[in-house]
């Protein structure tokens, strides 16, 4: 069931589909974890960094559907912090096998001879790429939007690896049209979600990543804890809510008619607030709610 936000935006709730496995990254997961089922694989092995959402999910799904977890993270430094970090310490508790690599090794990670030296070292495992983003991710989730949610002319959605939007779009009609929030800087995420989908009924909106990934500043900080207090709806500072934040701007510069009914879909990601927050403390920045 969709959230009615206000009298333009309306929001579907991905963030409550989990305790554990957030929002988006339990439909990307679905399938990968139906085909490594039934291809026998009793393990399976991702990549991402300290914060990283699909760190968490994979070590929650791999506990809840039977697998054994590997996770290759990015910063050799992380080894002596990870008990300070909640996001990997939810996963080691999780029993995801954490296995820190320098961060010139981790954009290796994707090379034949990176992915040969994790077999010596690991044995067998399925491998999930970076963010979960594959055909089969897609697939999952192109089962986000249903049959009630064609009255909306505008769908929105955070990009990361542009997934999450690409199973969106082909999954969406022609009189909508879909809005991808970037939470990172790069023009290659236009290419990416081009490999996924052959319809053009989306555009990418540029100008609100803050400065690139995880970064945030006060300004959207007050704007989430302002959108919880006014709405009762939490939003995390790396996708959410800078997707809603460039939103209610574009709302405010008129990029919307009175007409217009737009979809917002929540993503999920709030448990990446607790370590954001453990950050702001020490940079004495105010916290999100
Ligand atoms: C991973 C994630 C995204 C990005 O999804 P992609 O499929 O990588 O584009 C968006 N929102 C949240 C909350 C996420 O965790």
């Amino acid at each position: 069931m969709n959230i009615r936000v206000n009298d333009w935006i309306s929001l579907k709730p991905e963030y409550l589909n989990h305790e554990h496995i957030s929002g988006n990254k339990l439909r990307k997961l679905k399938y990968n974890l139906i085909n490594a089922k039934a291809k026998g694989f009793k393990t399976l092995l991702t990549f991402g960094g300290a914060f990283s959402n699909h760190i968490a999910a994979v070590a929650a799904a791999g506990k809840e559907y039977g697998f054994g977890t590997i996770g290759i993270i990015r910063g050799e430094e992380l080894h002596n912090e990870f008990t300070h970090n909640p996001t990997l310490s939810f996963a080691s508790q999780y029993g995801m096998n954490l296995h820190y690599v320098s961060r010139e090794a981790y954009r290796l990670k994707s090379s034949k001879e990176f992915v040969e030296a994790l077999h010596q070292k690991f044995g067998e495992f399925y491998l999930l790429p970076e963010g979960g983003t594959n055909d089969l991710a897609v697939k999952g989730c192109e089962e986000i939007l249903q049959k009630d949610d064609f009255s909306f002319n505008y769908i929105c959605c955070p990009v990361g690896t542009g997934g999450t939007i690409s199973g969106v779009i082909n999954s969406s009609k022609a009189h909508q049209k879909v809005l991808g929030f970037p939470a990172l800087k790069g023009d290659f995420l236009d290419n990416e979600i081009k490999k996924y989908t052959q319809k053009t009924n989306w555009e990418l909106i540029t100008n609100y990543h803050f400065g690139g990934y995880a970064k945030i500043n006060e300004d959207l900080i007050s704007f989430i804890n302002w959108f919880k207090t006014t709405y009762n709806i939490p939003l995390d500072p790396i996708y959410t809510g800078k997707m809603m934040y460039g939103l209610f701007k574009m709302k405010e510069l008129g990029y919307f008619t009175s007409e217009d009914k737009v979809l917002v879909i929540h993503t999920g990601g709030l448990q990446g607030i607790e370590g954001m927050n453990n950050k702001l403390k020490t940079k004495n920045l105010p916290l999100i709610l």
